[in-house]
């Protein structure tokens, strides 16, 4: 496997319409047009191509929480095409491992403070309860931190 900054000079050179700059998450900023990369949870590689891949597929907004997943998986699905170029390999736990995240995340969120129902979104920022009618606002989405990315290779 390739080391990260090997790739990151490559990724510069292939995809000169966007920045990569060192931040404090992996993380798509599609309104400054930058990846930003984190060295502290595992400058890998693989995360790279990850938010390459979801700049490439335009993932710049959604309307509602459970859209996230689906980008998710279409950006790994993405990665999985763009890593043999750059002789990276995927295991597939890690993706599983994120994918999970996000429904934790998700089913956090959704539940009713209250009653612990499962809530509607009615709004990006609010969820209604269909049970006992309680409205609950959440903060704005996470970011694709990966925060249950354990790496082991
Ligand atoms: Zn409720
Ligand atoms: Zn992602």
């Amino acid at each position: 496997m390739q080391s990260t900054a090997s790739v990151l000079s490559q990724l510069k050179s292939n995809y000169p319409q966007f920045s990569f700059k060192l931040g404090d998450n992996f993380l798509w900023s599609p309104s400054d047009n930058t990846i930003y990369y984190d060295k502290s949870i595992g400058f890998r590689p693989v995360l790279l191509l990850h938010e390459l891949a979801h700049a490439l597929l335009v993932h710049n907004s959604y309307d509602r929480d459970i859209q996230l997943i689906t980008m998710e998986r279409q950006a790994w699905d993405y990665t999985k095409e763009l890593a043999p170029a750059y002789h990276i390999t995927i295991p597939d736990d890690i993706i599983q491992s994120n994918l999970d995240s996000y429904r934790d995340w998700i089913h956090d969120r959704s539940t009713c403070p209250i009653c612990q129902a499962t809530g509607i979104q009615i709004e990006k920022s609010v969820y209604s309860c269909p049970a006992c009618s309680y409205q609950w606002r959440v903060n704005e989405a996470r970011t694709c931190a990966l925060r249950r990315y354990e790496l082991k290779t």
